[in-house]
């Protein structure tokens, strides 16, 4: 049966690195002779725009119905101003939403030829493949915010709550990412001090079990966010709650130190996804062939290894990527010296001639 992608450009430069890597996936679902489909719809300010929605029902039942999700980038300084339900982030946090999807996944790959883009002295960072999962659906995020806020006696509470299935079913995913990589699982948490780690650290243990190959170990947050810096080569696969994850994953995106380099991925447990560039639209540079692709091509790798399990698919728009980058092509963004620099349409056609 034919595999559906829906594909939602976005705006500004989303709509650019969306529509080259649809390119992309084109001409190795053709190579394999695998049968996919790709289905364009409207979000975030374009919607706004064209249907008065930054979420139309069209492109919610579209999502619902496919098997992934490859989106660009939403937002611009057209739509800043726009009442809260008419802002074009509305639509993106409504989606992952309405999709259910848990499991974020952000990896930090360090390439050869972009050492010097980390802030991070070189030898650090060389040969740095780690792969963060973070929790998305619980804790502090959703807990119970209230205080008592008075002239005399001011409070304020967050509560941070987490159920045991949502902690397993975020567990279990980590492991199997970890038993298809370098069978290592580091967990992170803050047992010394809350009670929701150690259930977290109960259950990574218990999960264990299930994983005799892979090698887990515990590290609390403070500790992770130091070792993240000082020997990032340490770690595989990183699983952490939902606040951990979001301030460690920003934290370790600097070791690879460019922004248009990183791909992610939201899932279910079914493997339905929504697979993102970590950059944003890029107002500044949208429309000037300026964007580089990469982050959304390795996004789309993502889809298809997590999804459609097609690894050899995933790694072929992986290696190429690299093997583009060996040969000294960059985008503006990430000032290579002595290398030539190409415009987003080139950087494509780059990929392309690679895969
Ligand atoms: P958000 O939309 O999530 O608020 P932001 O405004 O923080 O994101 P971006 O829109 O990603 O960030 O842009 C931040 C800076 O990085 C801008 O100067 C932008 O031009 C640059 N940038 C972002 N993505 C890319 C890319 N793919 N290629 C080149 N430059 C990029
Ligand atoms: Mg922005």
């Amino acid at each position: 049966m034919t595999k559906r992608i829906a594909v939602l450009p976005g705006d500004g430069i989303g709509k650019e690195v969306a529509k080259g890597t649809v390119q992309i996936l084109e001409a190795v679902f053709e190579c394999f002779h695998h049968d996919y489909s790709f289905e364009e719809a409207l979000i975030g300010g374009a919607a706004i725009d064209a249907e008065g929605t930054p979420l139309p029902e069209k492109t919610l039942k579209l999502c619902l119905e496919s098997d992934a999700v490859l989106l660009g980038a939403v937002g611009g300084p057209k739509w800043d101003q726009n009442p809260p339900e008419l802002r074009p982030e509305k639509g993106l946090l409504g989606l992952r939403k309405a999709l259910g999807l848990f499991a974020n996944l952000r990896p930090v790959t360090t390439y050869p030829s972009l050492l010097h883009a980390s802030p991070l002295k070189k030898e650090v960072v060389d040969g740095v493949d780690m792969l963060i999962v973070r929790e998305l659906t619980g804790g502090i995020y959703f807990g119970n915010p209230s205080g008592r806020r008075g002239e005399q006696n001011e409070v304020a509470v967050d509560t941070l709550e987490y159920s045991k299935s949502e902690i397993e079913r975020i567990v279990d995913k980590a492991f199997q990412f970890a038993r298809n990589r370098r069978k290592k699982l580091t967990s992170v948490d803050k047992a010394n001090v809350l009670e929701s780690s150690r259930m977290w650290r109960e259950i990574v243990n218990k999960t264990v079990e299930k994983y005799p190959d892979v090698q887990v170990e515990h590290m609390l947050v403070d500790s992770a966010a130091m070792q993240l810096i000082a020997r990032p080569n340490h770690f595989d696969v990183i699983v952490t709650e939902n606040m951990f994850g979001d301030i460690l994953s920003d934290e370790a995106s600097m070791i690879t130190g460019s922004l248009g380099m990183l791909p992610s991925a939201s899932l279910r447990e079914d493997n339905v996804g929504l697979y993102e560039p970590v950059h944003g639209s890029a107002p500044d540079i949208a429309g000037q062939d300026k964007a580089n692709p990469l982050g959304m091509i390795l996004s789309a790798a993502m889809m298809l290894r997590y999804s459609f399990q097609l690894e050899k698919e995933a790694s072929i728009l992986e290696e190429a990527v690299a093997k583009v980058l060996k040969a000294g092509y960059y985008t503006d963004d990430l000032r290579v010296q002595g290398g030539k620099r190409v415009g987003t349409k080139e950087m494509i056609e780059k990929v392309l001639d690679a895969i």
